[in-house]
Formats: C-alpha cells, structure tokens, sequence
C-alpha cells in the first residue's frame, strides 16, 4: 500500500484523536465520581435500615407500653373494687382477711408492672434520641448522595463534551485519507487498539518493539511512499523527520 508522506503523517494525528477517545471511554468506565456515588448509594441504604430498626423498635416499645398501662389499669380497679368493699363495712372477718390478703398481692403485682413500665419507658426514650440520630444521620446520607450525584453528572457532561470534539476532529481528519489506507487503519485499531504510530528511537510507536538493524536499512531503503507495518504488532509505522532515520 503506497500514500503520501505528508498523508501518512496525518494518521499520527488520527492517531492521537482515537487515542483521547480510548481514555474518555476508559475513563467512563472507571469514573472515580460514579463509584463515589455507588458508595453514597450504599451508605444510604445502611443509614436507612438503621433508621426502620430503630422505627420497628419503636413500635415494639408502644405496644409493650400499652399492653403495661393496660395491665396496670386493671390491677389499680381491682384494687378500688377490694378497696370500696373493704370501706364498705358489709364483709365479714373471713372475707375482710382474704380482701386485705388480695389487695397487698395486688399492690405488689402493680408495683412489679410500674417498674417494668418505667424500664420500658427509659428504652423508649433512649429509642427516640437514636431515632432522632438515624434520622440526622439519614438526611446527611441524602444530601451527600445528590451532592455526589451532581458531581458524576458535571463528569460525565464533561466527558461527553470532550468525546464530542474527538468525534468532529476525527471527522475532519478522515477526509484526508485514501479508502484503503483508513481502512487498513480502523482494522489495525479495532484489533490492537493502536492503528498507527511513529517510528522514534528505532522503536514501533505502538508496541515499543526495538526494530533490528536489519528492519531499519530496509525500511531506510524503501520508498517514503510505501506504506511500513510493524514485523512485531502489525500497526502502520509512520516515517517522519523525528523517526532519525
Ligand atoms: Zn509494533
């Protein structure tokens, strides 16, 4: 394949252009602002179960409250029910003696409830302060996420704008180039990532592959039109004053 020096050149141009689109497409990949958000999504997740745990305990201790408050309730009628017929003067001594018997267990029972109650309302305030807690410390994850959010999408408008400009430079440029050059191009870069690069320092540009003594005289005696492809990786060796050849 032949084209002109000057032709040939410019695939270091295209080159370079295909080269910052292999980076904005790595870089996409691997965007540091995307896994900020991956790990801001997750910590909000966590913060947000703490946050229904608490939520559920909550309820537990509601209930267990009124089951108490109900229990209690009952003991403390009972206990006025003893308490009237006691006052009520109608009850004989066997009666009188079961009555006094029954209301000092009641008094006891209530006394048990009263302290169970007060236990189970100190869990539930120390319940209220973690909930008012996780709650803070939910909405923190929130606003963090979106901060993070805004940032990823700032990046990726970013990237966007970039690959944009390497798209219409790319455009201008294969203009230039005969069919069969730019097809031997594509092919080589599809395959290998790399479809041209610059002799320098006796070296492939592409693979960095050090070109023997013979390769160089050989390529020092062909034609400067003759389209040169790496022995080692196959890509369009480009010749330019910087090659030292
Ligand atoms: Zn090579």
């Amino acid at each position: 394949m032949n084209a002109e020096p000057s032709i040939q050149a410019k695939l270091l141009d295209l080159a370079a252009v295909d080269a910052e689109l292999t980076r904005i497409e790595h870089r996409r990949k691997v965007l540091p602002e995307q896994q900020e958000v991956q790990r801001l999504e997750a910590e909000r997740t966590s913060r947000k179960d703490a946050a229904v745990k608490v939520e559920i305990l909550i309820d537990d201790l509601d209930r267990d409250i009124r089951k108490l408050e109900g229990e209690i309730d009952a003991v403390r009628k009972r206990e006025d029910r003893d308490r009237g017929l006691l006052t009520g003067g109608s009850v004989g001594a066997k009666q009188l003696s079961e009555l006094q018997h029954e209301l000092s267990s009641l008094e006891r029972r209530r006394k048990v409830l009263e302290d169970d109650q007060i236990d189970v309302m100190e869990r539930r305030e120390a319940a209220a302060a973690d909930h008012d807690h996780a709650g803070a410390n939910l909405d923190q994850a929130t606003a963090d996420l979106a901060d993070a959010e805004r940032r990823r999408d700032d990046a990726v408008a970013d990237l966007d704008v970039a690959q944009q400009r390497c798209i219409s430079d790319r455009a201008a440029l294969t203009g230039a180039f005969p069919e069969d050059l730019l097809a031997a191009y594509d092919k080589q870069r599809a395959g290998y990532g790399v479809g041209a690069a610059l002799i320098q320092a006796r070296k492939c540009g592409a693979c960095r592959i050090e070109l023997d003594r013979g390769e160089i005289s050989r390529i020092a005696k062909t034609a400067p039109d003759v389209v040169l492809r790496c022995p080692e990786c196959n890509s369009i060796m480009v010749r330019t004053k910087q090659s030292g050849l």
